[in-house]
């Protein structure tokens, strides 16, 4: 593709001519996207945020409001999406609809994520792949479970390989919130067989709940589910979750509610019967840490006092998501500065990501996740 040269005519920082349609372009809100296309080529990277996407849930509430969500009024909102680029609903099991973030600064703003994926491409994915439809490969949510969420489990590695359309699902919950008493379901205890684990499924009994591993849920431990780990959020807990992107959701059991599907063979045949990882977190007196390392992304803590500063830690082969926690900060990069603010989710580019570091506004607590093993 010919790159457009600037016309020395131009007085605009947006005008260019498009060598090859041969049209003179335009405005960053009138062109055509062929036009833009090749404008967009020529766009130095930044560091994106992003507009939260919000899903009424019978199992969520109104806690979101407290990371800053303008939550939409007498709804009961179980997840915002604050980075999501999936392209279509999963075949099997009980998927969310496609959803694409929004992006909410600088010259893409009201573009999609997806839309910078393929304008900057390796400026934005380093070395890391996009997934086989051309989307980031990384999801983050905050989940607010008011009541229990379905115990329900993601395609095992073998299930995946033989199912197309069942995408494995790696995801860890960053617990932010806890009311007393609360817990997480998270794999099967020891000592349970297939056969009664089955036989509690298919009879959609409670016993089912009986042969979890219940941990107390303590804020600031961070538990890795790999694909396959049979798992409930259970209520009162609100969390910062990042995972791989897809929707493949195996229900097992839904507390005696009715009206949503259960998906009780292929989840059978999913659930992972050996122990999950152990819950990790910071140490007393650590202002950071890895808390989860994947072959699909790392995640570590940073705990910062105002003034504080640390570095992004990117090798600038992958891109790193920053995830505000607690606290404000601003992340200084080679594009310049970007307000980090609570509740918010930050994309740097893999080309910027060497380069930035974050400075802490007031006490400041952020996870912040390279993506890519
Ligand atoms: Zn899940």
């Amino acid at each position: 593709m010919t790159r457009p040269a600037r016309d020395p005519h131009d007085t605009g920082r947006h005008d260019w001519t498009c060598k090859r349609e041969g049209v003179r372009s335009c405005k960053v809100r009138d062109f055509d996207w062929r036009c833009a296309s090749c404008y967009f080529v020529t766009m130095p990277t930044y560091p994106l945020l992003f507009e939260p996407l919000f899903f009424a849930k019978v199992w969520g509430g109104r806690a979101l409001e407290h990371l800053g969500k303008p939550l939409p009024a007498r709804e009961n909102i179980g997840e915002s999406w604050e980075l999501a680029d999936l392209a279509s609903t999963s075949s099997g099991g009980a998927g969310g609809g496609a959803a694409r973030s929004i992006i909410a600064n600088g010259p893409l703003q009201g573009r999609t994520l997806n839309d910078a994926v393929a304008i900057w491409k390796t400026d934005l994915l380093g070395a890391t792949p996009a997934t086989p439809s051309g989307c980031f490969p990384l999801l983050v949510k905050f989940l607010d479970a008011r009541e229990n969420l379905s115990v329900q489990v993601h395609p095992s590695p073998a299930y995946a390989r033989t199912h197309t359309g069942a995408h494995l699902k790696t995801e860890s919950w960053y617990i932010l919130h806890a009311e007393p008493g609360a817990v997480i379901y998270k794999g099967i205890r020891p000592g349970v067989s297939r056969d009664a684990f089955a036989t509690h499924a298919r009879a959609n009994s409670p016993d089912i709940v009986k042969d979890m591993i219940a941990l107390p849920a303590i804020p600031g431990e961070c538990h890795n589910l790999p694909s396959g780990t049979v798992h409930a959020l259970g209520a009162g807990v609100l969390v910062a979750e990042v995972q791989t992107p897809s929707d493949t959701t195996f229900r097992l059991y839904d507390w005696g509610r009715t009206g949503r599907e259960l998906h009780t063979e292929p989840a059978l045949e999913c659930s992972d019967f050996s122990p999950a990882p152990a819950a990790a977190r910071l140490g007393a007196g650590q202002s950071s840490a890895t808390l989860v390392t994947t072959e699909f992304y790392t995640i570590n803590e940073l705990s910062l006092r105002a003034g504080e500063s640390h570095t992004v830690a990117g090798s600038g082969l992958r891109p790193v998501v920053i995830i505000m926690l607690s606290g404000g900060a601003r992340l200084e990069s080679p594009s310049g500065m970007t307000s980090l603010m609570l509740g918010s989710t930050c994309l740097v580019p893999a080309n910027l990501s060497a380069g930035s570091r974050v400075i802490a506004e007031s006490a400041a607590r952020l996870l912040v996740v390279p993506v890519g093993g």
